[in-house]
């Protein structure tokens, strides 16, 4: 099985080929830093433009990279949100004509759903069920992966996103963007203990998650002026390393069978981050998985793999499925959610 995965949500753009025996075949990326960096963040309307510029070319390298043609494809799958519309309708619309002129299945995928399963396309050995803290620049949720389409929430922010958090503080001490990697480079000439900042919703009893307690902190701490942004972003970094954590730890307290804890999305990219929870999981007797860095951020293999876990379950989509800004993983939690968290 081969399947071609198309990823255009945010502010990259990719391609990939990727086999049902996890081959990664080809896999081309293009990122738009140069083109947003000017704004501070990504700007939508550049994003959608780029991607219309860029996407297609990507899509013939991977091809011409594979050695294959598109007839050699068995789906496309293509990420139709959550995202930035435009974005997303680049992609999805993309992939709708290959699919129609190919004569191929669609897959439409929810892009947490390719970071959801990253971790099985990185260790063929993560077996359903496993808790996923899925942390990236637009969520930071506790989920129990129960299978292909299957995901119980158990948790979610109140109110940021950890990489969120992360490129508010990169911005705030001026270190740059994208301020996730830009924060960790930082920290590692600061002292984690310098600056005093809050654990926001540690020992709370819903393993929920809040950072922008500490992004306010964050911005007192700069305005002080006591303190290097090496060390405010040392401090920074630890402070929501505790936080996930925590938070993890208390998740792992209401469930049982999970195989392995599981880390994904861009900020499971962080070695902070990574080191501490692979130290929980030992701490509990279970196996870590963590994908490789660029398997964390966005891409098209991740897209692709998903793909194929659906294709090989029979889950395919008409070439009418609309695009979605908003798509979460577990409707029912989402419905839950109401008035609170
Ligand atoms: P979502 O997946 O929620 O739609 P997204 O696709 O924009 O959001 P990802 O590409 O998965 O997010 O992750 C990008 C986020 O990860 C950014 O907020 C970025 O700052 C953060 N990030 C990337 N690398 C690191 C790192 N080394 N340390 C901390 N954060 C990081
Ligand atoms: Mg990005
Ligand atoms: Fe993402």
């Amino acid at each position: 099985m081969l399947i071609l995965g198309l990823e255009s949500s945010c502010d990259e753009t990719a391609a990939a080929l990727v086999r049902g025996d996890r081959t990664i075949v080809a896999h081309r990326l293009a990122g738009q830093e140069a083109a947003h960096r000017p704004y501070g963040g990504v700007v939508p309307e550049i994003a959608a433009r780029a991607h219309v510029e860029i996407l297609a070319p990507l899509i013939e390298q991977a091809l011409a990279e594979a050695q294959v043609s598109l007839d050699a494809v068995d789906a496309i799958a293509t990420t139709a949100g959550p995202g930035l519309i435009g974005g997303v309708m680049v992609g999805l619309v993309t992939g709708k004509a290959l699919a129609h002129a190919a004569a191929k299945p669609l897959i439409a995928v929810n892009h947490l759903e390719g970071h959801a399963l990253s971790p099985r396309l990185a260790d063929p050995g993560l077996a359903f069920p496993y808790l996923l803290l899925l942390v990236s620049g637009g969520h930071c949720q506790l989920l129990l992966v129960e299978g292909v389409g299957r995901y119980r929430r158990l948790a979610t922010t109140i109110d940021d996103a950890a990489g969120e958090a992360f490129d508010k503080t990169a911005k705030i001490l001026g270190l740059g963007f994208p301020g996730g990697p830009a924060v960790e480079r930082a920290a590692t000439r600061g002292n984690p203990a310098a600056v005093p900042l809050p654990r926001p919703l540690k020992g709370s009893a819903e393993p929920h998650f809040s950072f922008a307690g500490l992004k306010s902190a964050v911005v007192r701490a700069h305005a002080a002026g006591r303190w290097s942004p090496e060390d405010i972003a040392a401090s920074f970094q630890a402070a929501v390393v505790d936080c996930l954590i925590d938070r993890t730890a208390r998740a792992l307290e209401t469930i049982d069978g999970a195989t392995a804890l599981v880390v994904a999305g861009g900020v499971a990219a962080n070695a902070a981050v990574r080191g501490a929870l692979e130290a929980l999981a030992a701490k509990h007797g279970l196996r870590f998985v963590a994908p490789p860095g660029w398997l964390c951020t966005d891409n098209a293999a991740m897209i692709a793999w998903a793909g194929a876990e659906r294709f090989a379950a029979g889950l395919t989509d008409p070439l009418d499925t609309r695009a979605r800004a908003r798509w979460p993983l577990d409707p029912t939690a989402e419905k839950a959610r109401g008035a609170g968290v």
